[in-house]
């Protein structure tokens, strides 16, 4: 099993970790703070290190199979350390611009739904230089994208610290809207402990991503396309500026 450091805290850029398994190409460790892909944010890049030496390997692409998280090397420069200590690195510039970019999609959505109240984000993808969201909402038009635009840069401005909980279910049945997918919500009821991003008094939701701490961190938004690709479905992309 590999512990997930990045649920606990996004902002750790380097740890320690006990190489588990060792297949040549990839390796699991006991703990990891690389981020293995999901909900519309790429996998992290960095290196490991073994402890004894100064090689660093490059791992390119980082996968989570059920509970172990697989760290992608080169097959020939095998690690070869089953029991030992390797050190992680990520690829901070690239961790902490998916950071801003997936945080700014919660306030795309959260926005969106204070305002108009019927958003509903239907998914995504996060770039090294741009997002994209499709959206769920008959009513939408371009003339309405510059309105939210502002809205957006105007919280943005004015701050939000971002916070991560980790509740009973008891709790996070109490809240309604938690889950906001079908297999957010199916997950959802398997759940004994929920972990759930708040926008502090703006939003929250089960989410099991990468945030920073407060959407200042963000910048600002431009939103640079919108596209109407059906009766309810729409697509606005966007960039960090
Ligand atoms: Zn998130």
């Amino acid at each position: 099993m590999t512990e997930l450091l990045y649920l606990q805290d996004s902002y750790i850029k380097d740890f320690t970790a006990k190489v588990l398994e060792d297949f040549g190409d990839y390796v699991v460790l006991d703990r990891t703070a690389f981020y293995p892909g999901g909900g519309g944010q790429p996998n992290d890049e960095g290196w490991l290190q073994r402890e004894d030496s100064l090689t660093k390997f490059e791992v390119k692409k980082v996968e989570k199979r059920e509970e172990v998280v697989l760290h992608y090397i080169n097959k020939e420069k095998s690690l070869n350390i089953v029991g030992k200590n390797v050190k992680g690195l990520l690829n901070w510039d690239k961790r902490y611009t998916y950071m801003k970019y997936h945080t700014a999609i919660h306030l795309l959505d959260a926005v969106m739904r204070k305002n108009f109240g019927k958003a509903f984000l239907t998914g995504g993808q996060i770039y090294a230089d741009k997002a994209r969201v499709d959206i769920d909402y008959p009513g939408l038009n371009k003339n309405m994208i510059p309105q939210i635009e502002y809205m957006i840069n105007s919280e943005i401005k004015n701050g939000r610290d971002v916070v991560i909980k980790f509740l009973s279910k008891k709790e996070a049945e109490s809240i309604p809207d938690l889950a906001r997918t079908k297999p957010g919500q199916e997950l959802l009821k398997k759940l004994e402990i929920v972990r759930v991003v708040e926008i502090v008094g703006l939003d929250v939701q089960m989410d099991g991503g990468t945030h920073v701490k407060n959407i200042k961190e963000i910048g600002s938004i431009k939103i640079t396309n919108f596209e109407n690709k059906g009766s309810h479905n729409k697509r606005i992309e966007f960039v960090l500026i």
